[in-house]
């Protein structure tokens, strides 16, 4: 008999975790190969956030923080909701956690009963699923496709709705197409969740600050929404911050305290030390974020003149986030020798053991027939990497 939990071993291991691993296994084997499945900015952490770390320890702040995080922390954030997105959090309302990740499956376990129906959009990014399955829900499936730019519609949204449906998990800009909603498009899936009381949803803004000209709108803001919607975002992607492990939520204040409860039993406050440098990231100077997403702006253009050109792939022009989704049907049952390339699985893995360059295949993220490329490194590395991409796809047969 397993005495592993019947809970944990209906859990997948994470795609993105597994192919960083299968590419280290090939550079440690010498070949060259240029990792495009990694999902944090080639950055490092601004100076001030990192003096603002050190600072800490030199002033001993090393002693148990409170379970929800600093109230200076919570009140930074409550600042930067109502300066970013003009929404009114009050401190009781933030949970600070470790990481984003953190955040999400806090918000999960302290909402979702057996059984209880959650809508993902697919593509989602991979931990959600596994999230709710851990909290004994359901997900369910909403399918959408790069003529709908990835987002759900609200007759969509309506026909995935049941009475067991408990909730709706947004992610915008997106990981792994880096697609955003527009007001008017929150707007219509809103009136769809007016007929249905029973539904909140999880708002995921982790790449909020990564968007290259449209504004970043939360479900929160739409009218009638906010005590429906949890916010989730965090420091990891923003502000180049993935090391540090610190996440948030903005929840209505039931939720908000159900999530202290749980943190409470489980991991308590997150480092003292990190919950400083966030002070400092989110009170002070944003302008290395807005180099940082300036500089990914700049890759996205080039990379997308770059996959543009290879016959066979069919590409959308991401708005946020530093992810391109191109859809790889054309090469789907082609032939590299006799051996078939049967799905994006075994195009992603051909990729990298001929072409050189790791992905992630799009069933990954419940979308079949497309591939995730990471733009976060350097343009020289990219411009190799699709050469060596356009090769290895024209090698097929
Ligand atoms: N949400 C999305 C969509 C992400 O892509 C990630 C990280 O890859 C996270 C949440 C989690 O972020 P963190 O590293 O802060 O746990």
């Amino acid at each position: 008999m397993s005495q592993i939990s019947n809970r944990l071993l209906s859990l997948s291991e994470s795609a993105t975790l597994a192919m960083t691993q299968k590419s280290r296994e090939l550079q440690a084997q010498g070949l060259d190969i240029i990792n495009l499945s990694i999902g944090e900015p080639d950055f490092n952490t601004p100076e001030h956030i990192k003096q603002a770390a050190i600072k800490a320890i030199e002033n001993n702040q090393t002693h148990y923080p409170p379970v929800p995080g600093y109230p200076e922390l919570r009140k930074a954030i409550c600042a930067r909701m109502k300066n970013s997105l003009g929404l009114e959090y009050t401190p009781d309302q933030v949970i600070v956690s470790a990481g984003g990740k953190h955040s999400l499956v806090n918000i999960i376990l302290a909402t979702i009963n057996k059984d209880d129906e959650v809508i993902l959009p697919a593509p989602y990014w991979v931990t959600y699923t596994e999230q709710v399955k851990l909290a004994e829900g359901k997900p369910v499936i909403v399918n959408t496709d790069i003529n709908s730019n990835f987002k759900m519609s609200a007759a969509q949204l309506e026909q995935a709705i049941t009475p067991r449906t408990r909730m709706l998990i947004l992610c915008s800009p997106s990981n792994p197409t880096g697609s955003m909603y527009t007001h008017e498009e929150l707007t219509a899936l809103a009136a769809v969740l007016a007929r249905h009381p029973q539904i909140i949803v999880l708002s995921d803004e982790i790449y909020d600050m990564i968007s290259y000209g449209q504004k970043h709108v939360s479900m929160a803001q739409i009218d009638g929404m906010k005590d429906r919607v949890v916010v989730a975002n965090g420091v990891s992607k923003g502000y180049a911050m993935t090391g540090w492990r610190m996440g948030y939520v903005c929840a209505p204040l039931d939720i908000a305290k159900a999530c202290n409860k749980l943190q409470g039993q489980m991991t308590s406050g997150i480092s003292s030390i990190t919950q400083a440098a966030s002070i400092a990231a989110l009170t002070q100077s944003d302008e290395p974020s807005r180099q940082m997403t300036a500089e990914f702006k700049r890759r996205r253009d080039i990379v997308k003149s770059l996959l543009d050109a290879i016959p066979g792939i069919e590409v959308n022009m991401p708005e946020g986030a530093f992810y391109f989704f191109p859809k790889v049907t054309a090469f789907i049952g082609k032939k590299f020798g006799d051996k078939v390339i049967a799905n994006s699985s075994d195009l992603a893995m051909y990729l990298l053991t001929e072409g050189h360059v790791a992905t992630v295949a799009g069933s990954a993220f419940g979308a079949e027939g497309y591939i995730r490329l990471s733009y976060a490194t350097s343009e020289e590395k990219l411009r190799e990497a699709i050469k060596r991409i356009a090769a290895a796809l024209a090698a097929l047969k």
